[in-house]
């Protein structure tokens, strides 16, 4: 038996069919009656000549008609091309010819997006709306939808090493390259992170991450197959969060540690009534150690770390303690938890020196972390250059540095662009936002490297601060020099009103380097 997607979905109808599978704005529907819908989907996508292999785009926040699109357009054979909601015009039009995408599927919230760009759309012969008044010239989804069955989809064969998704990388770094995963990929990412996070019927899983975002993406297959309920939410914006999470009793969620912040700013002001145990599970870039405190003392809440990239589907690693561990002092629990932990089932994760031997587990020397699972992406769409620099000898090479420690949990010290060289050493930029992080002014911080006459390159800190707040240079170069060895303490600070992010809530720090210079003239 192949290993493909719609096997999920399959499994949640046959097992949970009546159970309610997803909620979105107050609309409840079972598996089934998902699962007729997405029939639908499949047949209006045949009827638009939508054949296998062929790209099928959506530009939509966390909402039923995105989810349902996956599994519409996987039956196909199609593949799922999910576009980033906080990009310009100009980008859309970059990814949709450049994936060739022939349809495109757009929330009427963001329709304006793609607007300015329509006429040059290639590839796109077909636009369609969702929303309940979708005033635009194209097709409107959900009157489109009633026109076809929901028998039973007569799929096409598939192999599970046929490409399912596009996804585009988050463009931290640069441009975002078309990443190519497969339905074995997916699958069995799939099988081992609802391993490693203790998927049940029983979740509740409200959706803080987006789906078109590789973290989000793969939450449609394991809740789904494990017959858990998914709650859509539109925004990430934290009083939405606690209302859902009392309103619908959610259990589990994923979020980038940015979300994470803004959830425990509010908390300390208002202190919603929580009457349940959450799981949340943080990715995306590295959450300060203060954080895991807060969740777990604070918010009575289990802080699970994983590390992984769109390239590798993208989990590896997890920070759940082992039972043999867990007598150790909270303390040093909590300080584990901020690390990424230990590769997950399946995977082989190493941390290199650049002759490609395995660092020593002494949590101090730096490698490259290299995988090697299931999960790794068949290439880089339409660049094999990138795709052969990436993935050498079998491994995927990350470009994130870390150190190993005695317990072999990996801690993700920098990217491999972001790692500051002052004198000869090595400085996390992590690190340093760390310490800062635990100043009371502090509400987001991001160090970056920048010249120095004499060093090289020193640590500049960019510094939102929390209302009501003051705190001057000098103040947060002095903490910084009180907790970190000199040479690491930061040199300089740019106070800003807010940081530039992702849409998943990462902080981009190439535009915060541009920032710099212009300041500097
Ligand atoms: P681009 O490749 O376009 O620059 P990106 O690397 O941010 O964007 P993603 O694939 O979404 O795109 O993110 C993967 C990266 O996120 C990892 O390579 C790593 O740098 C960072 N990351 C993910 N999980 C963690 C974690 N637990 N701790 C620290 N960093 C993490
Ligand atoms: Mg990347």
């Amino acid at each position: 038996v192949p290993l493909l997607l719609t096997q999920f979905l399959d499994r949640a109808v046959s097992l949970y069919g009546d159970k309610i599978g997803v909620i979105d704005e107050g609309k409840e529907l079972t598996y089934r009656e998902l699962n007729d819908r997405v029939n639908q989907l499949s047949h209006g996508l045949r009827d638009l000549g939508v054949k296998k292999g062929d790209r099928v785009a959506y530009l939509a926040p966390n909402t039923l008609e995105m989810l349902e699109g996956f599994y519409g357009v996987f039956q196909l054979g199609a593949v799922m091309v999910p576009l980033n909601i906080r990009l310009k015009p100009d980008d859309y039009l970059f990814i949709l010819n450049h994936s060739e995408s022939k349809v495109l599927f757009v929330d009427q919230e963001l329709y304006h997006l793609i607007l300015p760009i329509k006429d040059k759309l290639e590839t796109i012969e077909a636009i369609i709306v969702h929303g309940k008044n979708p005033e635009t010239n194209e097709i409107a989804y959900d009157e489109w939808l009633t026109q076809f069955t929901s028998a039973p989809f007569q799929r096409p064969d598939i192999d599970e090493d046929d490409v399912c998704s596009l996804l585009y990388t988050s463009g931290t770094t640069g441009n975002p390259k078309g990443v190519m995963l497969t339905h074995r990929n997916n699958y069995l990412h799939a099988l081992i992170t609802m391993h490693h996070l203790r998927v049940s019927d029983r979740d509740n899983y409200l959706h803080v991450l987006p789906m078109f975002h590789v973290n989000g993406w793969g939450s449609p297959f394991y809740y789904t197959a494990n017959g858990a309920t998914h709650i859509c939410l539109r925004k990430a914006a934290p009083e939405l969060i606690f209302e859902y999470i009392q309103k619908y009793q959610v259990n589990v969620m994923h979020m980038a540690p940015t979300v994470l912040n803004s959830l425990l700013q509010y908390y300390e002001q208002h202190v919603p009534i929580m009457e349940h145990p959450v799981r949340v599970v943080i990715a995306g870039s590295a959450p300060p150690p203060a954080f895991v405190t807060r969740v777990e003392k604070e918010l009575g809440w289990e802080f699970i770390q994983v590390y992984g990239m769109t390239e590798s589907s993208p989990l590896s690693t997890v920070s759940t303690i082992r039972s043999h561990l867990s007598d150790l002092p909270l303390h040093e629990q909590y300080r584990m938890k901020a690390k990424a932990g230990h590769a997950m089932i399946g995977c082989e994760v190493k941390v290199v020196n650049e002759h490609g031997e395995a660092v020593p587990h002494d949590g101090q020397t730096i490698g490259e972390v290299v995988v090697r699972s299931n999960g790794v992406m068949k290439g880089y769409w339409k660049n094999p250059e990138a795709t052969m620099e990436t993935i050498r000898n079998g491994w995927l090479h990350t470009g994130d540095m870390a150190t190993v420690d005695s317990y072999g949990n990996i801690d993700i010290v920098d990217r491999k662009k972001d790692i500051i060289i002052s004198g000869g050493e090595n400085i996390s930029s992590i690190e340093v936002e760390g310490v800062l992080y635990d100043h009371p002014s502090v509400l987001e911080v991001a160090v970056i490297a920048v010249p120095h006459e004499k060093w090289g390159e020193t640590p500049h800190a960019f510094v939102v601060t929390r209302p009501g707040h003051t705190v001057t240079e000098q103040e947060l170069i002095a903490f910084s020099r009180e907790r970190l060895a000199h040479f690491k303490a930061i040199t300089g600070v740019t106070f800003v009103d807010e940081l530039p992010k992702t849409a998943s809530g990462k902080i981009q720090k190439v535009h915060l380097r541009k920032e710099y210079w212009t300041s500097i003239g």
